[in-house]
């Protein structure tokens, strides 16, 4: 183990481990004391705001080997954590098959924020403005963990966000169904709804992702929202109403009306829940909207 700087004068002890195990264990020692860090721009914010105590030590991640690359040889993509957002935005693999993803790292923070803060971060956060367009994806994480490395579907991870207790590092995000060539015309959107325009926390994010077949009918239609505090979520009914059409059948009530029901959004000082609901409705109706080519 290597210590970068010693907790001087209040500030964290920075730990550098050599290897992805060590970090663990550092953290398995320390427990509550320490944290993970990696771009760090979210862990500053919260000590800065007061929404969580500065730790005595932070694990730094950002040396750790082989986290930091996108794989895209095969079918599959997988992003290493430590990958920036703005590599992630700049990569051709991303934008030509997870368009949704280029286009949710476009929209997140400045470019100062998004030259330092990883896509592992965002994710490990549980509210990271990428988790719709990662779930439209069906993505994975790896993790290394008390069993060494497991994967884990990202939707059964952010279901129970929060009540982890045992530590684990996210090495990678895997989409595993990232192929947008082969079979018929592939439709993939984001947005993000916030209180002005640029750089601000999300209010709403929505993603959807769906396939025309020969027929001329969606398939494997994927609808996910998230934004501000809300746990992001799949919207089950919404895809039903979406799966199965031809763009001509598609009710654009029905589906307005059935994503406002289902997504639970959470109330705010600055937006209520009821307020999210509509936009998180609007933003899907009008995307669908356009895919169907009536827009
Ligand atoms: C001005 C500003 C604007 C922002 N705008 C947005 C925005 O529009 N949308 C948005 O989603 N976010 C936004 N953020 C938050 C943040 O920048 C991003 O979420 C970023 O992706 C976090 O990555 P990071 O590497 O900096 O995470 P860090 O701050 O290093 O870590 C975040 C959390 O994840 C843990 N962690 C980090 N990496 C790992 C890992 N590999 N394994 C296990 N745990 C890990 C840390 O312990 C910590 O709890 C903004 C922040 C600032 C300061």
């Amino acid at each position: 183990m290597a210590i970068g700087v010693e907790g001087l004068s209040g500030m964290p002890a920075v730990l550098q481990p050599r290897d992805v195990a060590e970090a663990w264990r550092w953290k398995r020692t320390l427990g509550a004391s320490a944290a993970f860090v990696s771009g760090g721009t979210l862990l500053r914010t919260q000590w800065e705001n007061g929404l969580a105590p500065m730790p005595r030590s932070l694990i730094d991640l950002r040396g750790l080997p082989g986290f930091s690359g996108i794989d895209a040889s095969d079918d599959r993509i997988s992003i290493g954590a430590l990958v920036t957002l703005s590599d992630c935005r700049r990569s051709p693999a991303l934008a030509l098959r997870a368009p949704a993803l280029t286009e949710a790292v476009r929209v997140i923070g400045a470019p100062s924020i998004r030259n330092l803060g990883t896509i592992g971060g965002n994710v490990v956060s549980g509210i990271g403005d990428v988790w719709p367009a990662l779930l439209v994806h069906d993505a994975e994480l790896e993790w290394f963990g008390d069993r060494g490395g497991i994967n884990e579907p990202a939707e059964a991870w952010v279901r129970r966000f929060g009540t982890a207790s045992e530590p684990r590092v996210l090495t990678a995000i895997r989409l595993p169904s990232s192929s947008n060539s082969g079979g018929g015309p592939f439709f993939e959107a984001y947005r993000k709804v916030c209180r002005r325009e640029g750089f601000a926390p999300s209010l709403v994010t929505v993603a959807l992702r769906g396939r025309l077949d020969e027929a001329g009918r969606w398939t494997t239609c994927r609808i996910a929202a998230g934004g501000g505090t809300a746990n992001p979520k799949r919207l089950a009914a919404a895809e039903a109403l979406w799966n199965g059409k031809t763009s001509e059948e598609l009710n654009f009530q029905s589906l307005y009306q059935s994503v406002e029901e289902e997504y639970e959004a959470a109330s705010d000082p600055f937006a209520d829940a009821g307020y999210r609901r509509k936009t998180a409705a609007g933003l899907v109706a009008a995307a669908l909207w356009e895919a169907s080519g009536q827009g």
